[in-house]
């Protein structure tokens, strides 16, 4: 029998399997998700229907995915024993949620959600044009509403989705009956990691570190990496803060390192190869736990299906009381 903690508050947050993971999805995810599994009862779901809303024409290699993900976040220390880890589809009852959220929920408040404009502009090489994609947000709705989450452990570019859902959680206990808490964006203080030409860090932006990168490939990379713009030439100087090499330093180096960066940067007295070296090194260093412990992971695959059939049974007992609850505020139930 499952035990849930009644006096933590929950969280709730998904990652789409689109293949291997990168760097964005470790800093900007990964690490605070494992710095709030002891305060939180966290529930983390692989995205993999909303997977499909973007390659819903190749979906040969979606199980793949959905395993390779997990040893990721077990690598990056997620522990199964305090957070629930699960998959999206195995728990069916996101899907009528999204349902029943997607029939109260007005088409503009979709339409204005940023992200949405701004991917149909930057993917290039997805058909972005489908009904599934302007729904994502109803279904992250879903997602965050099922498990009542208190908060929601996002970036910056995903705060409108969270006002999004705490509107149509809002909306739904108007209409019905008050059913579900309004979630917070729970926005911890990790800088951003950009990718290698300054802007966020996409697979599909083809400008991502990722986890199956080797150091050589890693430093060939961070080499080519966009710079400050204004520093063309060796003697030139350079500004750190308007760098995204010195992003990567805030995250990765030490004090000494970045003080060094902040006013030999500004004078030409360091190169902008030298800077790159130092950061891809502890780059790597600190990388290296990570890679071991998923090689480690990778050799018990079995083990692997265990967890994931363990989390989703545990999703699918909270997701079955909150759908019991829905069906009854909506009159659909017996
Ligand atoms: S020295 Fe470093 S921080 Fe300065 S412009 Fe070059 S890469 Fe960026």
């Amino acid at each position: 029998m499952v035990q849930f903690s009644t006096n933590k508050l929950r969280i709730s947050s998904g990652m789409r399997p689109t293949g291997q993971l990168h760097l964005g999805h470790v800093v900007g995810a990964l690490k605070k998700w494992v710095a709030l599994q002891d305060q939180y009862q966290s529930f983390h779901f692989i995205a993999d229907w909303h997977a499909l809303t973007s390659d819903y024409a190749d979906t040969s290699k979606i199980n793949d995915y959905r395993i390779e993900m997990m040893i990721d976040w077990l690598s990056a220390g997620l522990d199964p024993q305090k957070s629930v880890l699960f998959v999206q589809s195995a728990v069916p009852e996101h899907a009528e949620l999204h349902l029943i959220l997607s029939m109260i929920t007005p088409l503009g408040w979709l339409e204005r959600v940023p992200t949405y404009k701004e991917q149909q502009q930057n993917v290039a090489d997805k058909d972005l044009g489908n009904y599934g994609f302007l729904g994502y947000p109803v279904l992250q709705a879903a997602d965050i509403l099922m498990y009542k989450a208190n908060a929601v452990p996002v970036g910056e570019d995903q705060v409108p989705h969270v006002e999004l859902t705490r509107e149509i959680g809002r909306r739904f206990n108007t209409l019905y009956k008050e059913t579900f808490p309004e979630p917070q964006a729970l926005l911890t203080q990790v800088p951003r990691l950009p990718g290698l030409d300054g802007r966020k860090m996409s697979k599909s932006y083809n400008n991502d570190i990722s986890l199956s990168d080797s150091p050589e490939k890693i430093w060939k990379k961070i080499k080519g990496m966009m710079t400050d713009p204004a520093r063309k030439r060796r003697h030139d100087p350079g500004n750190p803060d308007v760098c995204p090499v010195y992003s990567y330093h805030k995250i990765y180096s030490s004090e000494e390192t970045k003080q060094v960066v902040q006013r030999d940067c500004r004078t030409a007295k360091i190169g902008c190869i030298d800077c790159k070296n130092w950061v891809s090194t502890s780059l790597v260093k600190d990388l290296t736990p990570l890679l071991d412990s998923r090689k480690k992971y990778v050799s018990r695959k079995g083990d692997i299906q265990d967890i994931i059939k363990d989390g989703n049974n545990r999703a699918a007992e909270v997701a079955k009381e909150t759908m019991q609850e829905v069906r009854q505020a909506v009159k659909f139930s017996g």
